[in-house]
């Protein structure tokens, strides 16, 4: 889909309740081109890009950047390099959490402010915008008015936050940005009103704050759980969001603690006894075991099917049937 001049989407559906609608991994760039995100480790991610390419440009990947190092984001990095040969960019922040889904070579650090682009005339600004994970970086096409946000910013829906000033600093940097036109994020739609959704969704934050304290006002103690479910109850939040929504209630609750506007009594942790963990640990060797057997078969069952397809039946036959001309 095209976004921009230079820009193209390819959104891949998603049906993971973190994700509103679809996962997006944009082309930047003509002939060469330079994706920013590269999806999650699953094989439709990698069907979606190469038809794309194949179907609608004729281009190649030179170069492969990501948004932050999450799995949905960075998992095709060394599918890229090795099916492409494409130059792999990475935040020095990003660096150590990335780990094996770096490839071995053609990896190059980058910083707050650099410049990289697949040409001389097509080139992005990454922009570190920590808040919703540490090594979050946005990219701005300024030429074209477009910012990539990752999860920085979603289409559709508010995102994750793990340090909530750090993320505040980092919505009113990208709001102050020169020539902002669209808002390109790593899943939802693309976004035609920048400034106004930024302001939203800084209004959605501190809306959220809010709740927070007029839930703890109407009652004594409580878990962040119990306040997630006051807060969320008309929110029609599905199960698999729970726990999610109840990390966001903690990170309010952080910020809260260290403002002097909210006590906390500290929790004790249940402690397991050793006995306890190296049964837990047997177990999963146990499971691990049967998984690995289970692709072994499977394997085994992969290679049968292709010997009967290659080789004469001479297993059925003690004499096979022959011919001859009458
Ligand atoms: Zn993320």
């Amino acid at each position: 889909m095209q976004i921009a001049p230079n820009v193209r989407a390819v959104q891949v559906p998603d049906n993971n309740p973190m994700h509103p609608q679809c996962t997006t991994i944009y082309l930047v760039g003509r002939g060469q081109v330079l994706t920013i995100d590269s999806g999650e480790d699953a094989e439709r991610y990698r069907w979606m890009l190469r038809g794309y390419l194949a179907a609608t440009e004729k281009a190649e990947i030179g170069m492969s950047c990501v948004t932050h190092h999450h799995r949905d984001h960075s998992s095709n990095l060394r599918w890229l390099r090795d099916e492409f040969g494409a130059d792999v960019r990475v935040l020095n922040e990003g660096m150590p959490l990335l780990g094996d889904r770096l490839p071995e070579s053609g990896v190059t650090a980058i910083d707050h402010g650099s410049e990289i682009g697949p040409s001389d005339d097509v080139r992005v600004t990454a922009i570190h915008t920590p808040g919703h994970s540490v090594d979050s970086v946005c990219y701005h096409l300024e030429s074209e008015g477009v910012l990539f946000t990752g999860d920085t910013i979603l289409g559709g829906s508010l995102t994750t936050i793990n340090d909530f000033a750090l993320y505040l600093d980092s919505l009113s940097r990208l709001r102050d940005l020169p020539n902002l036109r669209l808002l390109c994020p790593g899943h939802g739609p693309v976004i035609e009103n920048p400034v106004a959704y930024i302001d939203a969704y800084i209004r959605g934050r501190y809306e959220r704050e809010r709740q927070i304290l007029e839930v703890l006002a109407q009652s004594q103690e409580l878990t962040s759980w119990a306040i997630m479910e006051v807060v969320y109850a008309d929110r029609n939040l599905g199960p698999r969001l729970r726990r999610a929504a109840e990390r966001q209630v903690d990170t309010h609750l952080r910020k809260l603690e260290k403002e002097g506007r909210v006590n906390v009594y500290a929790g004790k942790p249940r402690e397991k006894s050793a006995e306890e963990i190296a049964r837990a640990e047997e177990k999963e060797h146990e499971r691990l075991d049967v998984i690995r057997r289970a692709d072994e078969y499977r394997e085994e069952a992969r290679r049968r099917a292709l010997a009967t397809q290659e080789n004469p039946s001479s297993a059925d036959w003690e004499d096979p049937p022959r011919y001859a001309l009458a």
